[in-house]
């Protein structure tokens, strides 16, 4: 049976001018319901001097004061709801970042926003290759983060059985289990679990090109090309980039498509900004930035103009050669939270992971220790080596080591000192949402 192309063909095809009417209406539609019933948004533009009426166009969001986390924060717990719990439009369900790092930031659905998000994930599962009758197996967790139930209602709307196994990578002998035995044909989880759970799948000897295992997507955290290429080569898939945020029930804000040229980030839902992270305001388009977010299909929650501090770049083709006429952002590079300035350079995670994954015998993870000692930053790397015996090679170790710091430094400008350990026992990011910076970064100058 062959299928359409689009899971939502209208949509998602809809030319960019009238994509961007609808954007606008759809803006000034949110402006004017958080500013006339939420009293956050009414105290927060009566003090920045902003009513809904001044947004007669797209760029006028540019007048909307930015919202930073801190702000949303304050607001904890009820503060950035448009309804109230239950009851008829009211909010069915509540999701809510991991605060790691201060109070978790709430995100309230109601029945409208479940069915949005639905066709949202639709959207992107299909997109990626996935039809009716393939089963999917998702590997983020299913709690107060979003990326289980985004998927999940995404595989129940376009008719994918959807096996929810959760993201502890410590259950992967029970995830390759279902991959072989249930003929999974596609999974999603973060690159970080999909590097432990592949490194196992060859442990073990499977060789998935007997299994029908076909698609991978992959999100959640910052991941170089270099480690797409790896996870490709370890499940024999296709892997797919995409991201999405708690605050905005991510998944569903952006994938990419087969093209693999950036995420289409969907316009009718969500109206993203990319900006100078030290001036707030607006970069060239396709220049490095930091993303700014405004929810505009929300239902149940007003975010609008939200700062992710993630560094990425946007751009808007007419129409892209899979036909799609979305705009598009690049890979986040990295969070402005996870960037550590090292002896003056900036290093990003994503940057190490890049230069180690090149080597065979890197493990699932690593982790970046920053130091002061006698005035100077000190920058050691901590890599799992993937075969223990390595470890009793003291030659090999050294050769090893310096080579990985060498790569490392060509990438950063920074050269680390890489000390070689045993596969488990570094702390590792199980996904979720985005944990890279508490995972892979230790920073003791902040201690
Ligand atoms: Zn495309």
């Amino acid at each position: 049976m062959s299928y359409r192309q689009f899971f939502h063909e209208e949509i998602e095809t809809l030319p960019k001018a009238q994509l961007q009417k609808m954007q606008l209406e759809r803006l000034q539609a949110i402006v004017e319901r958080a500013y006339t019933h939420n009293p956050f948004y009414r105290e927060l533009y009566d003090e920045a001097g902003v009513k809904p009426s001044d947004i007669r166009y797209l760029e006028d969001i540019r007048k909307i004061p930015l919202l930073e986390k801190k702000t949303v924060r304050a607001a904890y717990p009820y503060g950035m709801a448009l309804v109230k719990p239950g009851g008829a439009g009211g909010a069915v369900e509540v999701h809510a970042t991991s605060g790691t790092t201060g109070k978790s930031v709430p995100v309230f659905a109601t029945k409208k926003d479940i069915q949005y998000w639905a066709d949202l994930n639709a959207r992107e599962l299909w997109m990626t290759g996935m039809r009716p009758g393939d089963i999917l197996m998702n590997c983020y967790g299913y709690g107060m983060a979003t990326g289980g139930f985004g998927f999940h209602y995404g595989a129940m709307a376009m008719d994918v059985m959807a096996i929810p196994m959760g993201s502890d990578a410590r259950q992967y002998e029970r995830m390759l289990d279902f991959i072989v035995d249930f003929g999974v044909t596609a999974l999603c989880m973060t690159p970080s679990v999909g590097l432990y759970v592949g490194g196992k799948a060859r442990e073990r000897g499977i060789n998935f090109a007997e299994t029908k295992l076909k698609i991978g997507l992959f999100g959640a955290e910052p991941w170089p090309w270099e480690t797409r290429l790896k996870l490709e080569e370890l499940f024999g898939i296709t892997a797919y980039d995409e991201f999405g945020m708690t605050e905005f029930l991510g998944p569903g804000m952006t994938c990419e498509c087969y093209v693999r040229d950036g995420m289409h980030a969907w316009a009718d839902a969500f109206l993203v900004e990319c900006i100078d992270p030290e001036t707030g305001e607006p970069v060239e388009e396709g220049q490095d930035g930091e993303l700014v977010w405004t929810w505009l299909a929300a239902d149940g929650t007003a975010m609008i103009r939200y700062r992710s501090r993630d560094l990425s770049r946007t751009w808007w083709e007419e129409r892209c050669v899979c036909g799609r006429t979305h705009p598009k952002i690049a890979a986040i590079k990295g969070r402005s939270d996870d960037a550590v300035s090292i002896r003056g350079l900036i290093v990003f995670p994503s940057q190490v992971e890049a230069a180690l994954v090149k080597f065979p015998e890197t493990g699932a993870n690593f982790r970046i220790i920053v130091d002061k000692r006698d005035g100077l930053d000190t920058f050691d790397l901590k890599v799992e080596v993937k075969e223990a015996r390595l470890l009793t090679n003291v030659e090999r170790v050294q050769q090893v080591s310096r080579e990985m710091a060498e790569a490392v430094k060509a990438i950063t400008g920074n050269s680390p000192k890489v000390e070689l350990v045993a596969a488990d026992t570094l702390p590792r990011v199980s996904g979720g949402e985005a944990k890279t910076a508490s995972a892979r970064v230790e920073d003791r100058r902040k201690q």
